[in-house]
């Protein structure tokens, strides 16, 4: 069944494909002139100012050189008009007249999913009743009116209450005859030492039901009342259907809200977002105990380009804020941070000053980058980070800037602040290898360059992807797009542009297969390909074997000071092995560069 429903899907995507052009679409929007074989015009996702976005109908993909944004004609609704995958689909459907009430179109995997959703919207209408009609629920209750979280709110959101005890929920569920295990999968209730049946999770908390932007509850967020009980916060593990890496408590509520102020508050948790909400700011969304990750700003770029962040009072600023910069930076956003008061987070800064005050602070934001080089320049004060460190850290950041205009604003700032003339700092830039990047800068890692290489090859030689099987390279692959793509093609024999391409709907996998498309000119005969198939292949293993000898020396040192003989010959031996390996590799290699 749940194959079924994937599969009309995507047969409703081919049929509008095959109805539409992505020329014809795309013309709508943006004045395009022929060029080769294909079509350019100025991009309209960044501000072009020579024509640097691509379309070519052949095969029916978009792409431009300036920003990276690409993919399909859906691709391009969504992005163009913030839509989801869903709403793109059935927007284009109904430009090519095809009918989609009787279709299925929820791209649902399988039915497990759709007992895992049961599940929890079933604990989530137990929770709600317990906080809304019960006895039980009375305190709960009490506590989040003191909150200021009115009737409406309550309602809105589907709060609850667990109750006291440890099998309320599992009793209830069993009443439903619902399957406990599906439960337990979900983290509702968690499985007895003993072996012998379940007990609940939630127990006396205040429930916050976590749900996906299409308002299904995907997990729970449980609170303690008052201070009775440790630890204050409990959230669902992942499972099937959670995520905690890519769902924003509140975007199902937020988006249009987002849309329409043009501007995205995002907040630590969801207490902080409901008191937000509460007062009146819709715009906001809040992550779930986690910092935020690419997937998040990946997600909220669909809904605008413009992002603050707000930090409470206290010192948990920093490293947080480098994490959420890069992963903003990399897609083009300049996000800008509210710190508050010290002592205060959004609830009690509201409380106290009211909601006008806050949204002039989120007005008055500086940007993220200054602060970050301010609290780079604080550290070196300090003495808690050397002036070399310092300066890495902020050029890192400079790097993965997308405009230019930004890029050299941030040089010349760094230079004044640091004493260096600029072509000193443009030369730190140069020098800067990946391995001096200081550590939690993960994701200012280039894109792995020869994997890229790897995936336009095969995309126009796709008789070539034998090679990739018999070589069994995809496992070595670090590019979780690119390794998923080439997944595709090898497992499943997909290799046409646009098949592949309905399979993969997330605007980071798009963006790599348009760009791969566009930029294999260079790629011209079967043979140099080949050659440059298994060039990148020997550079990738080699990538990987040296990664893993970095990782050796790492451990054979703490084997060392530990006195671990045993374990330290162990990883010696490895560690020969590896550079054996890799001595072997570099010295094929030389031989095919001398032919
Ligand atoms: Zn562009």
């Amino acid at each position: 069944m749940g194959f079924m429903a994937k599969h009309s899907n995507e047969s409703l995507v081919r049929e509008i494909k095959g109805r539409l052009s992505i020329t014809g679409l795309v013309e709508t929007y943006v004045s395009l002139k022929r060029a080769g074989r294909g079509f350019v015009g100025l991009c309209p996702f960044h501000d072009d100012k020579n024509p640097s976005f691509h379309v070519n109908d052949d095969i029916g993909v978009f792409h431009c050189f300036g920003c990276g944004a690409g993919g399909d004609i859906i691709g391009f609704v969504m992005r163009y008009k913030n839509l989801s995958f869903k709403e793109a689909v059935s927007e284009l459907a109904n430009k090519a007249d095809i009918k989609i009430e009787n279709r299925p179109v929820p791209a649902d995997r399988n039915s497990g999913r759709e007992l895992s959703f049961k599940a929890n919207a079933l604990a989530c209408e137990y929770y709600h009743e317990m906080l809304t009609q019960r006895a039980e629920g009375k305190g709960a209750k009490s506590y989040l009116e003191k909150r200021g979280f009115s009737d409406e709110i309550i309602r809105e959101f589907r709060l609850g209450y667990a109750p006291q005890g440890w099998d309320k929920l599992d009793n209830f569920l069993r009443r439903r005859k619902f399957p406990l295990e599906i439960a337990e999968k979900n983290g509702l209730v968690i499985k007895r030492s003993n072996g012998e049946g379940y007990y609940d999770r939630f127990r006396n908390r205040i429930i916050f039901p976590i749900v996906d932007v299409d308002s299904k509850v995907v997990g729970f967020g449980g609170r303690v009342i008052d201070g009775e009980d440790s630890p204050k916060y409990i959230n669902s593990p992942e499972s099937g259907i959670y995520h905690k890496r890519s769902i924003f408590f509140g975007l199902d509520r937020s988006k249009d809200f987002i849309r329409r102020a043009e501007k995205a508050i995002i907040v630590e948790g969801y207490m902080d977002y409901l008191s937000l909400y509460a007062a009146g700011i819709r715009n906001a969304v809040a992550t779930l105990g986690t910092s935020l990750t690419q997937e998040h700003s990946l997600l909220l770029r669909r809904y605008t380009d413009k992002v603050a962040v707000v930090f409470d009072g206290d010192e948990s600023g920093k490293d947080a804020s480098i994490r959420v910069l890069e992963a903003f930076l990399k897609i083009g956003i300049s996000p800008s941070i509210v710190v508050l008061p010290q002592g205060h987070d959004p609830d009690s800064f509201i409380t106290r000053s009211g909601a006008d005050e806050f949204l002039s602070l989120v007005d008055n934001a500086s940007s993220l980058m200054d602060f970050f080089i301010e609290k780079s320049l604080a550290s070196l004060k300090e003495g808690a980070l050397t002036r070399n460190r310092a300066i890495q850290g902020i050029i890192g950041m400079i790097g993965i800037m997308r405009d230019s205009i930004e890029k050299s604003h941030y040089i010349k700032k760094t230079a004044e602040m640091f004493g260096l003339r600029e072509h000193e700092l443009f030369s730190f830039m140069k020098n800067l290898t990946q391995s001096q990047i200081p550590e939690g800068s993960s994701l200012v890692e280039k894109p792995n360059s020869h994997e890229k290489m790897l995936l336009k090859i095969v995309l126009k030689f796709p008789e070539l992807l034998q090679l990739l099987k018999d070589m069994d390279i995809v496992q070595f692959l670090a590019d979780s797009e690119i390794k998923s793509v080439l997944r595709e093609m090898l497992e499943r024999e997909v290799i046409e542009v646009s098949a592949l391409l309905v399979r993969f709907n997330n605007t980071a996998t798009q963006e790599i297969v348009s760009e791969a498309i566009f930029s294999s000119n260079d790629v011209t005969d079967e043979p140099t390909a080949r050659k440059m198939i298994e060039d990148c292949i020997r550079k990738i293993k080699l990538r990987k074997l040296e990664e893993k000898m970095r990782y050796l020396r790492v451990e054979i040192e703490q084997a060392t000071n530990t006195r671990d003989d045993l374990r330290e010959k162990q990883l010696i031996r490895e560690y020969k092995e590896c550079r054996e390996l890799v001595e072997h590799e570099k010295s094929v290699r030389g031989v095919m560069h001398e032919d």
